[in-house]
């Protein structure tokens, strides 16, 4: 390429300037080699942080980066293959119940997850909290899981967007995270490298989430979905509520205990709102119906039938996890101490506020998430809400289950838990779960 001037184009981005594409690739090709030092690349993403990004330069970014690594063709395996990603939040285990649903109905779902950090929690995690379980599995043995099973959930090779991996760790020492296009850019060059045809986003929004405003989550949605669109991909984002946790588990193997009874039917409303939603999109664009309302039909169907269940069951057993403890959770049942938190006295009402920010960080504190990438989880701790938005608590009652080992610290989870709960005389409305849908012919809003 031709000669670049690093300070040059930093300069232009201080000053309010645009770039071109060429110049945005050049610049990240750089980086990622090692040509341009950290200091550089911090100036460029402080200035582009301040100056902003237009769409043009957002999509010449990402561009950049998918290239960075090996982009997955997966055009020999027969139809339209869809994934679904979400932004992150507290007790999201929709892509647990999700992705076999989909498979179930003859949908390929290829899936590249990540792990938890922060107060969220990661697929990857709650996966291997099913013991035997692999995600870390060649891009063949992906293929293979894919075009046999339908579905294949593992974890980031190396070879996917690495400048993205080395982006990802500046921004996150240079406060320049919280930046829509640098977030849409990052998800998005990962999702179009893992072969794709499709995309359903699932965009979070509430204190327990990245997003912490509407108008945030709508502009990040608009901008997921203008990416994929540019690319070639028939792209669906909702924008989702996090203000309470999803469901009442939180932590892995809890999540993956509650998606079990979910795939087997059980109804947990705001959950299985977002999940069939979801899996309709997924349906739809998938070619498997022809509204996203059939689609939703059929995934409904898919649970009903068990074909859903059984289609989990085969994916565990593919993927090396031992398969009698998804038909029979009872057998992990004891691999953590309980804390049971009751209501003290003077505690009575209707549960109106559950913050899921401050559940999410008391999760991590119990050992079912990190705050550093290399620290380990605890697959069994978590969090089971026996209270939730909407229920009637009385003094003596049981809030929560805590499971973990760190018993030592039992006051401090149970004030914690406590001060999550908001109590309120009446039944306080209930918010609903599903905001808004963004499509390249704009926003429906279902309420
Ligand atoms: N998730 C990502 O993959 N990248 C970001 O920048 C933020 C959230």
């Amino acid at each position: 390429m031709t000669h670049l001037n690093p300070v040059e184009l930093i300069i232009r981005k201080r000053d309010g300037g645009m770039l071109t594409a060429e110049e945005i690739a050049g610049l990240i090709k750089a980086y990622t080699n090692g040509e341009i030092p950290d200091y550089q690349m911090s100036a460029f993403l402080m200035a582009a942080f301040l100056r902003g990004l237009d769409p043009e330069e957002t999509s010449a970014l990402t561009d950049a980066m998918l290239y960075s690594g090996e982009v997955l063709d997966l055009s020999d395996i027969p139809g339209i293959k869809v994934d679904k990603h979400s932004t992150g939040g507290v007790g999201d285990k929709v892509s647990l119940i999700l992705a076999p649903i989909v498979a179930a109905c003859g949908v390929p779902v290829p899936m590249i997850s990540g792990r938890g950090l922060g107060h969220t929690g990661g697929t990857l995690d709650k996966l291997e909290s099913i013991p035997g379980f692999r995600v870390d599995v060649s891009i063949d043995e992906y293929q293979r899981l894919l075009r046999e099973h339908g579905a294949a959930l593992i974890g980031q090779t190396a070879e996917i967007a690495p400048a993205d991996r080395k982006l990802y760790a500046l921004r996150d020492v240079t406060g320049t995270i919280e930046f829509i296009p640098f977030i849409a850019a990052s998800i998005m060059s990962k999702k179009l490298a893992e072969g794709i045809d499709a995309l359903v986003l699932d965009v979070k929004c509430g204190r327990g989430a990245f997003m912490k405003t509407e108008p945030d989550a709508r502009k990040l949605a608009e901008t997921l979905v203008d990416i994929g669109e540019r690319f070639g991909k028939k792209t669906v984002a909702w924008v989702t509520r996090m203000d309470v946790p999803l469901g009442r588990a939180i932590g892995n193997w809890p999540e993956v205990e509650e998606s079990i009874r979910c795939l087997q039917g059980e109804n947990v409303p705001d959950l299985m709102d977002v999940t069939t939603t979801l899996a309709g999109e997924m349906l739809c664009l998938g070619g498997a119906a022809a509204t996203p309302d059939e689609g939703w039909q059929r995934a409904q169907q898919a649970i009903d039938s068990g074909e859903a269940f059984e289609k989990f069951v085969e994916i565990v057993e593919a993927q090396h996890g031992d398969a009698r403890v998804v038909r029979q959770p009872s057998l992990l049942h004891n691999r953590t101490k309980t804390i049971e938190i009751t209501a003290p006295d003077g505690f009575r009402g209707y549960v109106a506020d559950l913050d899921a920010h401050f559940l999410g960080r008391t999760a991590v504190m119990l050992g079912a998430g990190r705050l550093r990438k290399e620290d380990p989880v605890n697959p069994a701790a978590g969090i089971v809400l026996n209270k939730s938005v909407g229920d009637y608590v009385e003094p003596g009652e049981l809030l929560a289950t805590l499971y973990t080992d760190r018993t030592d610290l039992h006051e401090q989870f149970s004030s914690a838990v406590r001060k999550a709960y908001s109590l309120a005389e009446v039944p306080a409305p209930q918010k609903p779960v599903l905001i808004g849908r963004y499509t390249s012919d704009g926003w429906v809003n279902p309420f």
